[in-house]
């Protein structure tokens, strides 16, 4: 009797648990989701609930997770967190979510932001529909963070959001692994990393874009993120050398002025303020509060 009950309950875990979980392997990855660079958009009309095509791009935005989560599935992904990164952070349909992912939405107004639920227990990060930084040429929707913010720069490097979400992950020793976005977005992320798997769905003209149907970029997508996460050992989590200075530059002198009484930022130009610390959260804290 104790040994039936035993099979029935060996069976029922082999059947709800994802494929790859029975090797007895962990591989936990997180995906951080932002809008302006998913397959076919080209206007802020179509990432903004207000717009026309909002309903059927955030659709198409589930549908490019989803091609994700399944390459993860097919790599042996154990726990899939999707994190909403987008606007109101509520974009994502849940119920056309492939069910072994696990959604976060809205804002938690923690400094981590688009990686809010990110911690040491990842064994990778992959971010989809992400844009390039503010000031590119020939991308789709440019911009960091807010049409505030004019730079953002590490170091003196200057980062795109991709970049300082990788800098959150590699604080907790998380590699970035893969990005899809538009092809600007993934020229600045391969230049910034040694070894990451990414997928540009479009290509920037001018204002116009260039995209691949969206069936070509689920396929692609899912074979990227599985080839990543079979490779996990090729890729290193990022830092740069501490401490990290964050260097920013603003568009309206009220911010710049409001920004320079946050404790321990400075004033070094018209449009900038800088702050240093040892610890990227904490960076990301000051960021948070000096853009507004
Ligand atoms: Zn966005």
């Amino acid at each position: 009797m104790k040994r039936q009950i035993l099979t029935a309950l060996l069976l029922m875990a082999a059947f709800s648990t994802p494929a790859g979980a029975q090797s007895g392997q962990k591989l936990k990855v997180f995906i951080s989701v932002d809008m302006e660079g998913i397959t076919g958009v080209a206007n802020w009309e179509d990432v903004s609930t207000s717009g026309r095509e909002y309903g059927y791009f955030r659709k198409i935005m589930t549908q490019e997770v989803n091609a994700a989560v399944e390459g993860a599935l097919a790599a042996g992904a154990t726990d899939i967190v999707v994190r909403d990164s987008h606007g109101s952070a509520r974009n994502l349909m849940p119920e056309l979510l492939n069910e072994n992912a696990r959604l976060i939405r809205n804002w938690s107004g923690g400094p981590q932001g688009m990686m809010d639920g990110i911690d040491e227990t990842f064994d990778a990060a992959m971010f989809i529909g992400y844009h390039a930084r503010a000031g590119t040429p020939d991308a789709l929707l440019e911009h960091t963070t807010s049409g505030g913010v004019t730079d953002f720069s590490i170091n003196g490097v200057s980062l795109p959001e991709a970049g300082y979400n990788a800098l959150i992950a590699g604080h907790y020793g998380v590699p970035l692994v893969f990005v899809a976005g538009d092809h600007a977005l993934c020229e600045q992320v391969e230049a910034l990393l040694d070894e990451v798997e990414t997928v540009a769905v479009k290509q920037g003209i001018g204002a116009a874009a260039l995209s691949l149907h969206p069936e070509v970029s689920h396929a692609r997508i899912r074979e990227g993120v599985e080839r990543a996460l079979r490779n996990l050992d090729r890729y290193e989590p990022l830092t740069m050398q501490r401490p990290y200075t964050l260097t920013l530059r603003l568009k309206n002198e009220e911010a710049v002025y409001t920004g320079s009484f946050f404790p321990g930022a400075q004033r070094t130009g018209n449009w900038e303020l800088t702050y240093t610390s040892d610890d990227f959260i904490d960076v990301m804290y000051a960021y948070s509060v000096m853009r507004r």
